[in-house]
């Protein structure tokens, strides 16, 4: 009975939780008008102390998971045979890592077999769809290869009854067609996506009778190692030359082959990220345009049909392109239930080194992607914090539903350690948000 009291939905009533309660509400009525401008609504930059590189390891999991080596890495366009797993709002993204807690022992025992064989699986998105009085588990027809990385087994009584593993997404597919196997499991034949990525745009209009007057670039024989090294190369090579010199021979002006550069709009990508805030410049972005435009939708509070375009996209200057239209129209971040606003874009922060959204694990084996924002409304507490299997270790949570709908919305963390910055943050489901973008409702932003 105590359980149930506890798992009610309440209100905060102890003193300190209804004073931060109220300060949340104060900060939410604060920023609570989107169309400010910046220099209208000054916020306040999240200030974080905390070890981001700690939510990267999963700790949760446990320490003892055992490595898997050798990479696999399927050739572009070929078809596949292979086992399928689906998770309900789960769209996993080349290079985001996958952590899973399984008991289902048919699928504990497809993936002991996986993980004796070449270590990849393929994931892919699945929803209910009620129609005709029954429900019908529908899955998307673009998915991801996953591969094993690390893993624990659990021994019960009667063999594996728990399957601990680290993942990480590898490369896009198309599914073909599928078959359900007697003992439950979903096999896939599948195409693998290529990725393509479009060369110089202005390398037909060159004048080769030109090459002598041109400056040659600067010596890239020492590839950059971060994001910083990278800036610093591009700033100096601005200096030094003007790779669209050519433009004046052409047609077209320089602007037009900028809009297909992909170092540009990696740029504009970065400077329109940290203009929300500075936590969302990081070092840790990767530097290889292919590699950046899969961070980017990792990390962008998009909701199943956005993630599924950016997932169709083979090639990267597209993708970028795509990435930059949503991140420049991204607007505030609304329950996708009942459309109440629950974070402003600004409040978009990193507790990761990976980013401000990551996918997580809990005890029963529920995977949620969850985005962090410093500042929430609209959202309600539902029982007692708790530090068990914490993904963010230091940090208590506490469940969070929408106000109007009751939708499970997510998380609020506070730290344990009063010492740690920010003393508590919200974790959003991004499977219960949704952005809403210029013109898409009653209140556009001046952006
Ligand atoms: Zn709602």
């Amino acid at each position: 009975m105590d359980d149930v009291i506890d798992l009610r939905i309440q209100r905060v009533l102890d003193e300190d939780e209804s004073s931060e309660s109220s300060e949340s509400s104060s900060d939410s009525s604060e920023e609570a008008d989107p169309r400010q401008s910046g220099d209208q609504a000054r916020r306040e930059e999240p200030f974080v102390s905390y070890d981001t590189s700690l939510p990267v390891l999963h700790s949760y999991l446990g320490n003892d998971l055992e490595e898997l080596s050798g990479r696999t890495v399927l050739d572009d366009d070929s078809c596949q045979t292979i086992p399928i797993l689906t998770l309900p709002g789960v769209m996993l993204i080349p290079g985001q890592i996958l952590p899973l807690q399984l008991y289902n022992p048919s699928t504990i025992s497809m993936m002991i077999h996986i993980i004796h064989s070449d270590h990849t699986f393929g994931l892919i998105n699945s929803r209910y769809r009620f129609s005709g009085r029954i429900f019908t588990n529908v899955i998307d027809t673009i998915g991801t290869t996953v591969e094993i990385r690390s893993y624990r087994e659990e021994e019960g009584d009667f063999g594996v009854n728990n399957l601990i593993i680290k993942a990480e997404g590898r490369q896009r597919f198309e599914v073909l067609e599928t078959r359900t196997q007697s003992d439950g499991i979903l096999i896939g034949k599948v195409r693998i996506l290529p990725e393509l990525q479009a060369g110089d745009p202005g390398e037909c209009s060159k004048l080769s009778s030109l090459n002598k007057f041109a400056i040659p670039p600067p010596n890239l024989s020492s590839k950059p190692s971060n994001s910083f090294q990278c800036n610093q190369l591009l700033h100096r090579s601005s200096h030094k030359y003007n790779k669209y010199d050519f433009a004046n021979y052409t047609w077209f002006p320089e602007f037009v082959y900028k809009m297909y550069d992909a170092n540009v709009l990696m740029n504009r990508i970065k400077t329109t990220m940290q203009s929300w805030n500075k936590t969302m410049h990081s070092d840790a972005m990767p530097c290889n345009p292919k590699e950046f435009s899969y961070w980017v939708a990792a990390n962008l509070p998009l909701d199943d049909r956005q993630r599924l375009e950016l997932l169709k996209i083979n090639e990267v200057t597209h993708r970028l392109r795509h990435e930059l239209k949503i991140l420049e129209e991204c607007c505030v971040l609304t329950c996708r239930d009942c459309q109440g606003i629950i974070a402003n874009r600004e409040d978009i922060f990193s507790m990761s080194l990976q980013g401000p959204q990551g996918t997580y694990v809990n005890p029963n084996g529920y995977v949620h992607e969850a985005i962090t924002v410093y500042k929430a409304k609209g959202l309600r507490l539902t029982g007692r914090p708790s530090t068990e299997q914490s993904w963010f270790p230091g940090y208590a949570w506490t469940i969070a539903e929408c106000e109007v709908c009751t939708s499970h919305m997510g998380w609020r963390f506070t730290a344990v350690d009063k010492s740690l910055k920010p003393s508590k943050f919200w974790a959003l489901c991004r499977a219960a948000i949704q952005n809403r973008i210029n013109g898409d409702g009653d209140e556009p932003n001046e952006l």
